[in-house]
């Protein structure tokens, strides 16, 4: 194990919205730190529905930690896959190198989807949530077209051309107003042999509207919205069952070659590396100051952390929750550290919650107002550009997405040949 430094080790495990805050809060700070990650970069989950439907590249919205943090002396990057904590022994256990021993430990390892205790449906759906989950849904939704383009079998054609997006929140919505669109206006003209806008894209929620953390009407406009778009919304229908063909929704099924998986999520099990006690979601719950109890060392943060604010309701899953509380907790281990009053509790500023639909459609919750259709989609690119951790994304998605507003091209139609994204459907005949 390394030997502890002479200065306090913070240790921080995850690179996403809640680790990098963190470390940013503590720059020049009189400790160590080693930021551990299992990819190499920092990544703008809120765009990878962008990545996955061919409007922006990998490098758009994604840095290397390396890079954000090279003015940061403290800090030690480490691309590694962290496996357990051992919490008496102070240490962190990796995959792939020796343990490493820490006086503040920050978890901010983010969440996964969940099947619903029908982990099953995992392989024959797509889920997004990794730069390689976008580019595997980008060869599948590209490739299915290319398929169906020579396959010449009427059922068949309708199956590859058929997209089930499951899960009404703000990921699923944007998903399936994207997909149509491409289908509609993008690939308009490519094909000799096939109509892409005969697509077929349903959009499923068991609840009996979209967007359930938005205010009503802002549903039931998202709704009218996907039904411009040719979206097929179905409310109020559970998914039963889910195989290689395709897939049951409430009492229909429908063949489909496409299935992505939008809905729950689950903590990473950072609650069982630590023995901590755990929300329903497996997310870790933290004390006010966003510690764990009974171990003041370590915090967790973000996705990963289950935090109950004053209204007695769980924080979201949110990058801005994420962000407020990596800032956070660098100020609390900022003030321990140099012996002063520790800040007093956490409190999440809510700044309002958007969804996009479409290429010139949102919908937008600042609390006080709401907004939908174009003033919505403007203030959500402007948040969302600025948002964007460097200077060269700012520019290059602002380029795209501008060549993408007034012509509807989608510059990373590219087809690489990940690894089983772009298997070609049986033909049968
Ligand atoms: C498709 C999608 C769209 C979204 N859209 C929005 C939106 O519009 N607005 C919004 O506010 N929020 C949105 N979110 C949610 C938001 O991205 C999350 O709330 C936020 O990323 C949480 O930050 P985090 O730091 O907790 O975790 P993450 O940002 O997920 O970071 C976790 C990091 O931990 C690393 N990690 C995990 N396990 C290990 C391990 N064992 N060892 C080493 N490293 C590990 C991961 O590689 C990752 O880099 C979206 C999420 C998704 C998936």
């Amino acid at each position: 194990m390394a030997e502890p430094t002479a200065r306090p080790h913070v240790v921080v495990v995850g690179a996403g919205f809640g680790g990098m805050a963190a470390v940013q809060a503590l720059k020049g700070a009189d400790v160590d730190i080693t930021l551990i990650d299992r990819t190499n970069h920092h990544l703008f989950q809120p765009l990878l529905y962008q990545v996955a439907t061919a409007a922006l590249s990998p490098a758009d919205i994604a840095t290397a930690t390396r890079a954000l943090l090279r003015r940061h002396r403290n800090v030690t990057v480490l691309m590694s896959e962290v496996e357990s904590v051992d919490p008496d022994r102070r240490a962190i256990l990796r995959a792939d190198g020796p343990a490493l021993s820490y006086d503040y430990l920050i978890l901010a390892t983010g969440a996964a989807y969940s099947f619903f205790g029908h982990d099953e449906w995992a392989k024959n759906t797509q889920v997004l949530k990794s730069l390689s989950d976008a580019l595997s849904i980008r060869e599948r939704v590209l490739g299915a077209y290319e398929w169906a383009e020579e396959c010449g079998d009427p059922a068949m054609t309708r199956r590859l051309l058929t997209f089930v997006v499951v899960g009404g929140g703000p990921t699923g919505v944007e998903m399936a107003g994207t997909i149509a669109e491409l289908a509609r206006s993008t690939l308009r003209g490519d094909f000799k042999n096939i109509d892409p806008r005969t697509t077929r894209v349903v959009l499923c929620e068991a609840a009996n509207r979209l967007l359930l953390a938005f205010p009503e009407r802002l549903s039931a406009y998202s709704v009218r919205a996907l039904g411009s778009l040719g979206v097929e919304v179905r409310l109020g229908q559970a998914v039963k069952e889910i195989d290689g063909e395709g897939l049951v929704v409430g009492d229909t099924r429908i063949e489909a070659a496409n299935i992505l998986w939008c809905a729950g999520t689950a903590a990473q099990p950072a609650a069982a590396w630590i023995g901590a006690e755990a929300a329903r979601n497996g997310a870790v719950k933290v004390m006010p100051d966003c510690s764990v109890p009974g171990r003041p060392e370590i915090f967790a943060i973000g996705d990963v952390a289950s935090f109950v604010s004053a209204s007695g309701a769980a924080l979201p899953g949110l990058a801005p929750v994420a962000k407020q509380q990596g800032k956070y907790v660098g100020r609390v281990i900022k003030a321990r550290t140099r012996g002063q009053r520790a800040p007093g509790p956490f409190r999440y500023r809510d700044l309002g919650t958007m969804a996009i639909i479409g290429r010139a459609r949102a919908v937008a919750d600042f609390g006080a107002f709401t907004l939908t259709g174009f003033p919505a989609w403007l203030a959500w690119s402007m948040v969302h550009l600025m948002l964007l951790v460097d200077f060269r994304s700012r520019l290059t998605v602002y380029v795209n997405w501008s060549w993408a507003w007034f012509t509807y091209g989608r510059g990373a139609r590219l087809l690489t040949g990940r690894a089983g994204a772009t298997r070609r459907q049986p033909r049968t005949k």
